[in-house]
């Protein structure tokens, strides 16, 4: 698929709001709860108390989120999985 294919579905995808197919270990990644396979990515900060008490909460690291589209669950990973529509 060339660039601007890819540009045109990629500005289609966010302007209808669909969320992203994404996958990890080479799989693509469904949610537990409902089965739907677009999901919003966010990450999420892991607090360690010995960094809040020095309000060094930003050096601790953070985990990447995939939102479900359809139910809401929240998948949680250690590395960032690869966005599917990029990789077609
Ligand atoms: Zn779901």
């Amino acid at each position: 698929m060339g660039f601007w294919k890819r540009l045109i579905r990629f500005a289609v995808i966010v302007i209808n709001d669909e969320g992203f197919e994404y996958e990890a270990g080479g799989k693509l990644i469904s949610c537990s709860q409902c089965g739907n396979t677009r999901f919003y990515k966010s990450k999420a900060q892991l607090n360690t108390k010995d960094m809040t008490v020095w309000r060094l909460d930003y050096l601790d690291k953070s985990a990447k989120t995939l939102q479900c589209k359809k139910c809401g669950f929240i998948l949680w990973f250690g590395k960032s999985p690869a966005n599917r529509t990029f990789l077609q």
